[in-house]
């Protein structure tokens, strides 16, 4: 497992040693992890994959953890890919696909990031650790912290989903709260880590945790025959997991795990209507995107109202030739409600939003409904108790109905 070579800024290009602790480049932008695919391709080839474990750490040649023996792992990744024959047709896309994440240690794709990340601190002699969190990624690195015996403090905004407050402070952080948003709680973060000795493991201010997100995109490939969908769309907050999605599709290519005539997907990322800043930025042409203000969604995993790597999204959008759309809330309830009563699928909102998109974009003309499209659901419905509030009728003791 040493094919990981060097971290490179993603803005200026500067690489760095990648056995030592970095945060973000002397530029401010942020450290993406490169490998010798070279090497990785011929170390292993997708044939070879098929006997590995059912988890994400089946592409180990191309993840940055180097001694086996410093993998945290929970299970996570290699989660269902499943068709939706009966939402697909009852939307007019009978080609309809749910990568569910839901499914992971935690309830979300945040596991992934969570694994990597934690193991590279745990390689690299972390012992604490603190990042700002809508809920989610909290839970996620507190339980993946707990099993290697790092410190987790969490700064997360007063509204954040009980349940990751739970999971969150059950597995043992340091938890604190914020009347704010999450770019407030980062800014608290990033002014406490130095005098605690937290590393800060903030979105792409931390190099590895894409790592771990990007290897849906591997999933994909893989579950696909090593074949891709026409069209992906992911719920977008920090946009890591886009991110990791093109940055994976890019490493297959180069190692040659996918063959030319496989198109690249479009890329299609999806915020909510009370906080789309990349949305914004998309539709003026420009390269990076304005904090938005007074942001508020039901989607809390896709409330950021300025994103480190929005550059890095909007770039993967344009280059696949993909497009950046917002949903208002009621669709992604609508979502919600359809995917959940059609499919027995209950997922979490950020990617209910997904299937409002997906009707939105149709209607527009943007999807053919011969396309294979690709909802990357990110969690579990069952980690938002109270998003529906079903009234049931109550019946006395022995009442017949
Ligand atoms: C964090 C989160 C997102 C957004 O993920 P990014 O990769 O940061 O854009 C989407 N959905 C859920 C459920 C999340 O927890
Ligand atoms: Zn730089």
């Amino acid at each position: 497992m040493a094919f990981l070579t060097h971290l490179e800024c993603a803005k200026c290009g500067k690489t760095y040693d990648p056995n030592l602790i970095h945060n973000l480049c002397e530029c401010g932008g942020p450290l993406l992890v490169r490998y010798d695919l070279k090497a990785a391709a011929a170390a292993v080839s997708p044939a070879r994959l098929a006997g590995r474990p059912a988890n994400l750490w089946r592409y180990r040649e191309v993840l940055p953890v180097q001694n086996e023996a410093n993998i945290v792992t929970l299970g996570e990744g290699m989660t269902p890919l499943l068709p939706l024959p009966r939402l697909g047709s009852a939307m007019g896309l009978p080609g309809l696909l749910l990568k569910d994440e839901g499914v992971n240690p935690t309830g979300t794709f945040k596991a992934r990031g969570a694994a990597t990340g934690i193991s590279r601190a745990k390689e690299l002699g972390i012992r604490a650790v603190a990042m700002p969190t809508n809920g989610n990624a909290g839970g996620a690195w507190a339980s993946y912290g707990a099993r290697a015996g790092i410190e987790v403090t969490l700064v997360m905004p007063v509204d954040a989903p009980a349940m990751s407050v739970l999971e969150a402070t059950a597995v043992g952080a340091r938890a604190y709260m914020v009347r704010g948003q999450i770019t407030d709680a980062g800014a608290i973060v990033a002014k406490s880590a130095k005098a605690h000795g937290w590393f800060e493991a903030a979105t792409l201010k931390e190099p590895y945790r894409i790592e771990g997100k990007k290897t849906m995109g591997y999933e994909i490939a893989e579950q696909m025959g090593w074949t891709l969908p026409d069209v992906i769309l992911y719920p977008t907050g920090g946009g890591v997991g886009i991110i990791g999605i093109y940055k994976a599709i890019l490493e297959m290519r180069e190692m040659g795990w996918l063959p030319d005539s496989v198109k690249m997907p479009r890329l299609v990322a999806v915020q909510a209507e009370g906080c789309q800043p990349i949305v914004k930025a998309f539709n003026e042409g420009k390269d990076v995107s304005e904090k938005w203000e007074n942001a508020e969604t039901v989607a809390q995993g896709i409330r950021v109202p300025k994103a480190l790597g929005d550059f890095l999204v909007l770039q993967a959008v344009r280059a696949t030739g993909g497009t950046c759309v917002a949903v208002p809330d009621a669709d992604t309830l609508w979502g919600l409600e359809q995917i959940s009563r059609l499919e027995g699928a209950f997922i979490c909102p950020e990617g209910a939003s997904l299937v409002g998109a997906a009707r939105n974009l149709l209607r527009d003309g943007w999807l053919q409904p011969d396309e294979k499209v690709l909802l990357l659901n990110t969690g579990a419905g069952i980690k938002y108790p109270d998003i529906l509030r079903p009234e049931l009728p109550v019946l006395e003791i022995g009442a017949a109905i």
